[in-house]
């Protein structure tokens, strides 16, 4: 089986050292393609540079809505020299954020960001990785004003109503799903998969946050370090090496906080969205990637390999 996670931030300074050893076991589990997204100018040396080394990651470039306030004057000057120097990357983590987090940045300094950026993703004619908090109404309301967008609007770790998912993919959007999605009201998070067309689906691990909420006897942990000086990577975890972090029970919120996500861990994202589908999840892996494929055929994405080799490569069986 293989598998594509099209939404994570593996140059994170919270796992960056580790960086190596996660992807080579998300790789031994199957995850063929990482999509890998910068959020501010400090980190986008980073992303350039990991996927230099890493054939299987997509870069993405992008200010995120926190970090809005941090940025420099010439941020959009840099930002477009990154593109123009990596044909191959698209653009993300961009986004709109009303939630705890996103209110401490004011709304209209967010909207500027986000609608430079997202001409930019149009002008360029790349998909852009979207991140909207209690922000939807704004959203589609920009995307009706700025779009459609034929390269593609991957709607991350989506969340909106269900009834918003038609009007999002009649703009070009995809929409990826998270392990934020197995916190929510299971009625709920399948209403809003029904609404989601096969052709526009998309599965992500947003690690290292995002943990999923599943058994942790199968589960695969970072355990992560304030002071970023000693990361340990748990291969795989049992419910004995639970008890050396201090955790008592079989519950992820008993975890120490500090826990984060594993890349290899869209496995459980892929096991429990094919259950909320009623599909077998080798049928639903293969769907998944021939979005994969698709999708970059379809936006001419400069990818370090053509859409047609990626194609041949992932094995998927339809003509492109
Ligand atoms: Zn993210």
């Amino acid at each position: 089986m293989k598998l594509f996670d099209a939404h994570c931030h593996l140059q994170d300074p919270r796992i960056f050292s580790k960086a190596s050893q996660l992807i080579a076991m998300a790789l031994d589990s199957g995850v063929v393609r990482f999509a890998v997204n910068g959020v501010s100018e400090n980190d986008w040396h980073l992303v350039k540079q990991m996927s230099e080394s890493y054939s299987s990651i997509i870069p993405c470039f992008g200010l995120h809505p926190w970090y809005v306030a941090e940025r420099t004057p010439n941020w959009l000057d840099t930002l477009k020299q990154f593109f123009e120097t990596t044909p191959s990357a698209a653009v993300g983590e961009i986004g709109l954020d009303k939630g705890s987090r996103g209110r401490e940045i004011h709304f209209m300094d967010q909207v500027e960001v986000f609608e430079q950026q997202l001409n930019l993703a149009k002008e360029l004619g790349r998909p852009a990785s979207i991140h909207c908090v209690h922000a939807f109404g704004d959203l589609l309301q920009i995307m009706q004003r700025m779009g459609p967008f034929p390269a593609g609007i991957i709607l991350h770790s989506y969340m909106g109503s269900a009834e918003m998912v038609p009007e999002f993919a009649k703009l070009g959007s995809y929409f990826s799903f998270s392990g934020f999605l197995m916190a929510m009201e299971a009625r709920k998070a399948k209403r809003i998969l029904k609404m989601v067309p096969s052709e526009r689906f998309l599965l992500e691990t947003d690690a290292p946050d995002a943990f999923p909420k599943s058994k942790l006897d199968s589960l695969r942990l970072v355990e992560g370090d304030s002071s970023l000086k000693e990361l340990q990577v748990r291969e795989s975890i049992s419910i004995s090496n639970i008890a050396t972090l201090s955790c008592t029970g079989r519950d992820v919120s008993a975890l120490p906080q500090g826990t984060l996500n594993h890349p290899a861990n869209i496995l459980h994202v892929l096991s429990y969205i094919a259950s909320l589908m009623e599909m077998n999840k080798e049928e639903l892996a293969e769907e998944l990637l021939w979005q994969l494929a698709s999708l970059y055929v379809r936006l001419d994405l400069r990818l370090p390999i053509s859409g047609v080799a990626l194609h041949l490569e992932l094995g998927t069986q339809r003509a492109l």
